[in-house]
């Protein structure tokens, strides 16, 4: 049986490896000389005290213990002609559904409404070259859904981690870095995903799976509460008793065509606010008590939550080292998010700072029935046009100057390149969210000493963090609640969020498929 051992060591000595050994053979009793291999199962930070500390739990291989570190390969097979299973929505969740139906003889074929990568990153592109957003092209629709320009962070509040870990184990296979196995907090970055795709495709398509772009679904088709199929909006008809609808929060017409069609929904609490951004180096010496981050030490980054008048304000999606981008589906809306390449070496440090939306915030809404929260979001994004000038141009304002309530007179350099506009969010920001961000954000100045700096600078709208609408489903058999043979999965769902639960819940709605197939 392989040995573990725990060290806690100075950044310097965690990155070398000789020393890491020599370390663990010290703390084993095993002669340095006996290690085959040591291999590291998790990786931590402790930036807690100015003695900043690294920990890691490590498993010694000698000659006589098997190598764990081998991983599970992906059980590719023929399934050109197996039964076929429609999948809307190439994101984590369409993906890795798929994958794991080919691994259990189904044959996926997938209807994405936007393009392929190649041509995907030249939409992106006009965002803040010319302002212009394709509805079905960005970064949000198209090879990889939000997935595959986004940051890429890996952790999830999901506690499966057999499922977590087969998903890690995948991404590895596809060609992510190895450490995502074994470091506290994942991550990926931008510029990795798209070549991790890629070669998720290749899997789907070597094994018979089929992927088409430019094949936006426009309606179901249902007969006496199944479904038999999709219509796609060049009206060609795709027959199966299986459709898994993976299609992401930011599809608001799937949500339109499920209440055409009077497929259940439910509204679900999100959380909505802004993007704040700080020079990553201010946050490095709150973070590393003034410490030089040097060469060892990553990017820092920050994890806030406090609750102001019976609300939770948090930081959400935290992307050290990296940019804010344009995250719009449609025209006259504008959306942030944020990403980070995978040395996450920009000079900025940005997150979500967001306050929770409950279902009573949304009287004023209701006469769009489960859609309210849908409605609140497009209000919210469709403001943050007009005040950013009706351009994909975000509104931005100072963090010091939102706080105490003044308009800001100029704005520092940020790293969204559509650019910024002078705006006072305090002043058209929802009422629900204004008072408390402006308490949330003075709060989280206690905490972290220079947080609250008009070196910083916030840009609206965060609004996209998860969806406000559920389609509910029976837990058993991940079926929709009425409709046989439909499968909402994916944080469209409104049952994940972020990649990994994504991903995983894709995977269990092909399980729950493969279980079906016989009875059908
Ligand atoms: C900039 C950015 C950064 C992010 N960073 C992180 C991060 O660091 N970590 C993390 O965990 N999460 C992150 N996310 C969120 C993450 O990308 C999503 O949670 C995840 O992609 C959801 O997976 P999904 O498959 O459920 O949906 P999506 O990824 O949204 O995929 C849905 C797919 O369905 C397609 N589709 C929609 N409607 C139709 C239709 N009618 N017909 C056909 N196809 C359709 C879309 O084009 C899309 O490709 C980020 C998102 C963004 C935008």
């Amino acid at each position: 049986m392989p040995q573990k051992v725990q060290l806690n060591l100075t950044p310097a000595d965690a990155s070398d490896e000789q020393t890491v050994r020599r370390k663990a053979a010290h703390l084993s009793g095993t002669p340095v000389n006996d290690i085959k291999s040591i291999r590291i199962l998790k990786r931590s930070i402790d930036s807690r005290t100015k003695n900043i500390r690294v920990n890691l739990e490590i498993e010694i291989l000698t000659e006589r213990d098997r190598d764990g570190s081998l991983l599970n390969p992906f059980k590719s097979q023929n399934v050109s002609g197996c039964r076929e299973v429609i999948i809307v929505g190439a994101g984590p969740a369409g993906l890795f559904a798929a994958l794991r139906l080919i691994e259990l003889g189904l044959r996926p074929v997938i209807l994405e409404r936007g393009k392929e990568i190649s041509r995907r990153k030249r939409d992106i592109a006009m965002i803040s070259r010319a302002q212009v957003i394709d509805p079905d092209s960005n970064y949000c629709f198209g090879e990889g859904g939000a997935g595959t320009f986004s940051d890429g962070k890996l952790y999830t509040r999901s506690r499966k981690r057999g499922d977590n870990s087969r998903v890690l184990e995948l991404l590895c296979l596809h060609g992510a870095n190895r450490n995502i196995l074994y470091e506290a907090h994942p991550h990926l970055g931008t510029d990795k995903l798209p070549a991790i795709i890629t070669r998720i495709k290749s899997s789907i398509v070597e094994a018979g799976g089929i992927l088409l772009f430019d094949k936006k679904v426009t309606d179901l088709i249902i007969n006496n509460e199944l479904v038999t199929g999709v219509v796609t909006a060049d009206n060609e008809r795709f027959r199966s008793p299986f459709v898994l609808l993976a299609t992401g929060h930011s599809a608001h017409d799937i949500y339109e065509t499920c209440m055409r069609r009077k497929i259940e929904l439910e509204m679900k609490a999100f959380a909505a606010g802004v993007r704040v951004e700080h020079p990553q180096e201010l946050i490095d010496r709150i973070q590393y008590h003034g410490n030089p981050r040097g060469n060892y030490l990553p990017a820092a980054s920050y994890n806030l939550v406090r609750q102001s008048r019976g609300r939770g304000i948090y930081s959400f999606c935290m992307c050290p080292g990296g940019f804010i981008v344009p995250a719009a589906t449609a025209q006259e809306e504008v959306v942030v998010n944020g990403m980070s390449p995978s040395e996450r070496n920009s000079s900025y440090a940005n997150s979500g700072i967001v306050v929770e939306i409950r279902l009573e915030d949304l009287e004023k809404y209701s006469a769009y029935g489960e859609l309210a929260g849908l409605a609140f979001q497009k209000e919210m994004e469709h403001d943050a046009w007009i005040h950013g000038g009706r351009t994909q141009r975000a509104p931005a304002q100072r963090l010091a100057d939102f706080v105490s309530g003044k308009s800001s007179s100029s704005l520092p350099k940020v790293s969204y390149t559509p650019g910024v506009t002078s705006s006072p969010l305090h002043e058209w920001l929802p009422e629900t969210i204004a008072g408390r961000l402006m308490d949330g954000f003075s709060m989280f100045g206690r905490i972290m000493k220079g947080f609250l700096s008009n070196e910083a600078v916030i840009l609206g709208v965060e609004s996209r963090t998860s969806s406000p609408v559920r389609i509910p489903r029976n837990p058993e058999t991940m079926e929709h609640v009425r409709i046989s043979g439909l499968y909402p999965c994916g944080e469209g769902s409104g049952y994940s969020g972020g990649i990994v639960s994504s991903a995983v819940d894709g995977v269990k709605a092909a399980e729950a498929i493969a279980l079906k197939k016989d009875s059908v």
